[in-house]
């Protein structure tokens, strides 16, 4: 079974630069999962994703 680690995320938009912190999972090939789909400005593809120690 793969380990799946709860995280603290940052994305930021890269359009408008508004800020969520989200909470997210790490998947089993270390991508990030937050459910989020998209920004107030519209953009739904281009963030910054930062994960929070
Ligand atoms: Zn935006």
């Amino acid at each position: 079974m793969p380990k799946r680690e709860r995280t603290k995320v940052l994305i930021r938009c890269k359009l408008c630069g508004e800020r969520y912190t989200l909470r997210g999972r790490r998947g089993p090939q270390g991508n990030i999962e937050t459910g989020f789909k998209r920004c107030l400005c519209d953009n739904d593809r281009d963030f910054e994703v930062i994960e929070q120690p």
